[in-house]
Parts: structure tokens; C-alpha cells; sequence
């Protein structure tokens, strides 16, 4: 693969064929997917993807019963961290690092949930024994597990890295979370957790006015409070090299422009910080 290819963030549902014919025309060779609820045949999507010549570098979970609604509600229905679907949900990220694997795909990714701040809490020991078993799974299955950046303040995150301690384990970093959560300045945040750092989501946000109590909106890339221009630049100053994978999460026609655009303007960042 080509040094920070580009890539887009896409959802497998009914509307996937419309999708992946907008990444083709954009001229976008990679692609993170969030894995089907259901009906996961590798084969059949395998197909699709490489007909199109596009390649697939991260599978993404999502779990039913997940709800981005508002931040009490993310912290109550998302990733691995709620205790009454805590249980099921590990058998089903081990099922989508088994269907990436049939893909070929080196990287299974998710939200983990909103980890507790204090290493000392029963729950947070919890998630870190929970972390530890699904990241041993990845890497029997020859892959990393990523996870995304935005619940958690950069501190936060790289305890939680070091508590896990599993070689594999890996940073998804997207700086919008962190604004959109209110979870810190997420430039600085990069340089922390730098290391780590084995994809990103170019995405862009605006600060809520009461940052963590209510969600900072998300915007098209370039329009928001990240700037993508330093993020690119810092992203060659900790030496990352994988693709540049660009999220907008609203659906339709919408996010099919917006991706235009973005990756209009990304492509003209990219050459200027790595003259590619
Ligand atoms: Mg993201």
C-alpha cells in the first residue's frame, strides 16, 4: 500500500452498492467498514471490494442496542463497558475479528465504551481484563485492534493502553470525538498517544458551548475547530504512514458531497505536508 493512501469511513447496509460506486468515482483506494448487524458473508463482500479495486484496512464493530443519541445515553449503550450486553457483545467483536480475517482485513476496530478514570475501580479492571481477551483474539487472528479515540481524555487512553499492555493493541485516533465529546484538545492529544497511532479518522467538529455536557456539532472537513492542516502535519511528526480515512456521519446525498469536498481539501493537505 501507498504511504497515506486515502480511505472513507462506510456503513455496510442496503445502501452500500450506491456508497462504494461514490468512493470509485472519488478516486479513494481504501476503505474502513463498520461490519453488516447481520448476514456477514465474506465472500460475497470480498468480491464486491475487489472489483472495485478498493481495499478494505479496518472492520469496524457496532453492537445492537448502541445509541449516540446524547452523551448519558453513549456512556449507558456503547462498546464493551455496559455490563448487561457486556458478555455477548465480546463473542460478537471475536465473531467480526473472524469474518475481518476473512477478509484479509489486518485491523478490527471499536468504540470501547466510556472506560472509568480511576485504575483502582472495579469496572475499570474490568474492561481492562475485557480489552486484554478480545485483543489476544485479534492477534491470533494475525490482527490489531484499534481502538477509537473519544470518550476518554489522552491520559485517560494511554493508562488504559499501558494497563492492557497487549502489543497489538493500537489508537484509531479521530479529533473530532474529541471535541465533539468534550474529551480534550485533540492535537495535544495526538502527540501523547502518538505512538499508538495505526489509523485516524479525518473528520471535523465544533465545540459545544458547554463542552461534555452537550455534543459539539460535526461538520464537512475543513469547516470545523480541528485544523486538519496541523493534524496532517503532526501525523508526519510521529511517523504514521497508514491511510488517511475520511468519516462524515450523516447519510445520503449529503455525505456523499460533503466526502467530495473533504477529500478535495484533503488531498491539497496531504501535498502540502508530505509533497506526495
Ligand atoms: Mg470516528
Amino acid at each position: 500500500m501507498d504511504r497515506h493512501p486515502l480511505g472513507a469511513f462506510i456503513i455496510v447496509d442496503k445502501e452500500l452498492d450506491r456508497r462504494l460506486q461514490a468512493v470509485r468515482q472519488l478516486e479513494i483506494p481504501t476503505v474502513q467498514i463498520l461490519a453488516p448487524n447481520k448476514e456477514r458473508d465474506p465472500h460475497a463482500l470480498s468480491k464486491k471490494f475487489s472489483e472495485a479495486g478498493v481495499e478494505i484496512t479496518v472492520v469496524f464493530c457496532g453492537f445492537k442496542g448502541e445509541s449516540y443519541a446524547d452523551i448519558p445515553t453513549v456512556r449507558r449503550t456503547v462498546g464493551l463497558v455496559p455490563a448487561e450486553t457486556q458478555i455477548e457483545r465480546l463473542k460478537e467483536a471475536k465473531q467480526i475479528s473472524n469474518f475481518a480475517k476473512s477478509l484479509n482485513v489486518p485491523a478490527t476496530a471499536l468504540h470501547i465504551g466510556f472506560i472509568p478514570e480511576d485504575r483502582k475501580n472495579r469496572d475499570y479492571k474490568n474492561i481492562v481484563a475485557v480489552a486484554q481477551d478480545l485483543a489476544d483474539f485479534c492477534a491470533s487472528n494475525g490482527q490489531g485492534l484499534h481502538l477509537e479515540t473519544g470518550q476518554e481524555t489522552a491520559d485517560g487512553l494511554l493508562n488504559f493502553i499501558e494497563d492492557v499492555g497487549r502489543a497489538n493493541i493500537a489508537v484509531n485516533f479521530d479529533p473530532a470525538n474529541m471535541i465533539l465529546y468534550g474529551s480534550g484538545e485533540p492535537l495535544p492529544a495526538l502527540k501523547m498517544v502518538g505512538q499508538y497511532v495505526k489509523s485516524v479518522h479525518c473528520k471535523d467538529a465544533k465545540w459545544a458551548k458547554q463542552p461534555g455536557q452537550q455534543w459539539g456539532e460535526e461538520v464537512p472537513l475543513g469547516d470545523g475547530d480541528v485544523n486538519m492542516l496541523e493534524f496532517l502535519n503532526l501525523l508526519k511528526k510521529v511517523g504514521y504512514f497508514g491511510p488517511l480515512t475520511i468519516e462524515r456521519e450523516i447519510a445520503g446525498e449529503q455525505q456523499i458531497m460533503d466526502f467530495e469536498k473533504g477529500i478535495t481539501r484533503l488531498k491539497k493537505w496531504k501535498n502540502m505536508v508530505w509533497n506526495e
